[in-house]
């Protein structure tokens, strides 16, 4: 069975291509920590017959809910604290009502 795709062929702009193989991980994006689907189709166009990767990224907020712990300030009891920084289990935060900055500690799952 052939799966035909709608990308434009890099080399001679065809937009029918084969797909040849198709791989989807689910990741995070090193940069903002959000979840991502990085999926990577080889294809071949159908017209010259060139093959290539397309590497397509799609944010998942909208499947996967992220688990946001509430942690409050140690300074303020304030809830604003976004997280700045995630580094393992430990997740830096900066209150933004005080300005405060301090860790939290996600419990381990075992
Ligand atoms: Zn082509
Ligand atoms: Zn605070």
């Amino acid at each position: 069975m052939r799966e035909e795709i709608a990308i434009d062929c890099p080399e001679c702009g065809f937009a029918v291509s084969e797909v040849l193989d198709r791989q989807a991980n689910i990741g995070r994006y090193p940069k903002t920590g959000r979840t991502v689907r990085v999926t990577i189709t080889r294809a071949r166009c159908g017209f010259c017959g060139h093959e290539w990767t397309d590497r397509d990224v799609e944010p998942l907020e909208d499947h996967a809910v992220l688990y946001r712990p509430s942690v409050r300030c140690p300074g303020c009891n304030g809830t604003r604290c976004p997280v700045t920084k995630t580094k393992g289990a430990t997740r830096y935060h900066k209150c933004r009502d005080c300005s405060r900055r301090f860790k939290s500690i996600e419990p381990g799952d075992s």
